[in-house]
């Protein structure tokens, strides 16, 4: 337990001060999430404000960033929700591997969040964290928040009202339809189908 605190503590530390010397990240392979690329995109990136399972700010700023394969598949997926009258909300993109040490410190669990040990798959930038928006940008209620590790996250969304799951199916398909796969645990978390094929972006 105490060598795991303090591993938290050095994460965070080392994650601030990579933060706070550079916003952007270095890698070309990187392409920033915009509402020119990702049309109608909302960017509501959690690990930037304190509305996560830290409670801290884990990113400098509220930008987004993944290859720009997983962009081009996003892109798709917004045209599709717009035809329908939703906009794609992104609630985490690409992900340092600082930020995953930062959420295993606060959630130590293999079911829901990837061990420092292993390669998140955020941190290849081919997974993304989305829910829904309506067409004026307003979020709508889905299954759970972000980063809920209850019942409610997983896909069978018997537990939920009516209107909620339809939502959340009306985003899985549009998420499938483009090139992406699930996870059972996390409707929100969807991943390119070849994601094992990117290597960790640092
Ligand atoms: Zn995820």
């Amino acid at each position: 337990m105490i060598a795991r605190n303090i591993a938290w503590v050095l994460g965070l530390v080392s994650g601030v001060g990579i933060l706070f010397a550079e916003e952007k990240p270095r890698n070309p392979a990187l392409v920033e999430v915009t509402s020119e690329n990702v049309p109608g995109v909302v960017l509501e990136v959690r690990y930037g404000t304190e509305r996560n399972i830290t409670g801290k700010k884990i990113y400098s700023d509220g930008r987004a960033w993944l290859r720009q394969e997983t962009i081009a598949k996003l892109a798709r997926v917004s045209r599709e929700l717009r035809e329908k009258g939703y906009r794609l909300v992104l609630w985490d993109a690409w992900r340092p591997r600082y930020a995953q040490q930062a959420l295993w410190a606060a959630k130590p669990d293999g079911r829901f969040l990837t061990p420092p040990t292993k390669v998140s798959r955020h941190t290849r930038g081919s997974s993304v964290d989305v829910s829904l928006a309506d067409k004026d940008g307003k979020i709508l209620e889905m299954p759970s928040d972000h980063d809920d590790f209850s019942k409610k996250a997983d896909e069978d969304f018997s537990d939920v009202s009516k209107e909620v799951a339809k939502r959340a199916r009306i985003l899985r398909r549009a998420m499938f339809a483009a090139g992406f796969s699930g996870v059972p645990d996390e409707w929100w978390h969807y991943d390119l189908r070849d994601w094992a094929d990117y290597q960790a972006l640092e």
